[in-house]
């Protein structure tokens, strides 16, 4: 890889080009967006779907290729995106489908592909205040569960999902599969153990962590005084006792049946839409 690849890769300004061969040097380079450190190296990744793409350039993400069928061509809203790409100094590769179902590693692939930057937001970027809930995941390794629970923090309101340790990467294809492109729609904030309780306790962040040995029930906590942090733990391994200890409440969701636990996705969209409950109205009943 050269080194401007390594800066985010060469910018071939506001080139259309066809594409039919599997070997050809650009569909390598976003084949390769499959690894994490291709991924880190270039600060880009992949996110299928004409509505998904439509919705981030809405949303001011930065795209560095578009990649479509030329079944798509002509089509007009796939012209419109063509077109902005190649307005923002984009690079637009039309492709056979034998190239976009090896791009995306699918039969079927969606019609239209978008390579982005990747975006962080920084702890002292999120400006808590009263009403604003936090998804804070300890370790969180399944990628199918962190995108869920993207889809989810966004669906119910969620301020942010932040990232604690050695977490699964929210830009990996399953993961933005999973989100929905939610992925697009909440701050991703990457952390570790120590920066985030030195944040909670500046910016006056309770935090309310979610454990099997929790004596409280959930649905009595007081969720509407102050800006709120949902601690999730890891998958197989539940809180660190830490991070737990460090924790304004502890809480459990509590359980009948043969089940140890929930599924760390379902624990905390229970958590959010209980957290939240004040704050969500169906339209009209507001
Ligand atoms: N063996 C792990 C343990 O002992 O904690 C199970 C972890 S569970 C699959 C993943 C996470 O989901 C937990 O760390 C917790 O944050 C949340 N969780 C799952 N079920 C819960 C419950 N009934 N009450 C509170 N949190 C729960």
């Amino acid at each position: 890889m050269t080194d401007q690849m390594r800066q985010g890769g060469p910018r071939r300004v506001g080139q259309v080009k066809e594409v039919t061969s599997l070997s050809n040097p650009i569909v390598k380079e976003i084949k390769a967006l499959t690894s994490k450190k291709d991924r880190e190296q270039t600060g880009t990744f992949m996110a299928e779907g004409l509505k998904l793409v439509i919705d981030a350039l809405e949303l001011g993400w930065i795209i560095r290729t578009l990649v479509y069928a030329k079944a798509a061509k002509g089509k007009p809203l796939v012209e419109q995106v063509a077109t902005k790409t190649v307005a923002k100094g984009g690079l637009v590769l039309e492709v056979s489908e034998k190239v976009l179902s090896s791009i995306t590693r699918r039969d079927n692939p969606q019609m239209v592909v978008g390579i982005f930057e990747q975006r962080w937001a920084s702890l002292d970027a999120l400006q808590p205040e009263k009403g604003k809930t936090y998804v804070a995941l300890d370790r969180v390794r399944d990628p199918g569960n962190l995108g869920t629970i993207i889809r989810t923090a966004d669906a119910a309101g969620a301020a942010g999902v932040l990232l604690l340790g050695d977490c699964t990467d929210p830009f990996s294809l399953e993961t933005v599969r999973a989100t929905m492109g939610s992925v697009f729609a909440i701050p991703l904030v990457k952390t570790d153990p120590e920066e985030f309780l030195a944040w909670r306790k500046r910016a006056g962040v309770e935090v309310v962590a979610t454990h099997l040995e929790g004596s409280v029930d959930y649905r009595t906590v007081d969720y509407t005084k102050k800006p709120i942090a949902l601690l999730m733990g890891n998958e197989q391994s539940g809180l660190p006792n830490a991070l737990a200890k460090a924790a304004d409440r502890l809480v459990r969701i509590p359980q009948q049946g043969r089940a140890d636990s929930l599924n760390l996705a379902v624990a905390t969209a229970v958590m959010l839409f209980e957290a939240r409950r004040h704050l969500l109205a169906l339209e009209g009943n507001q």
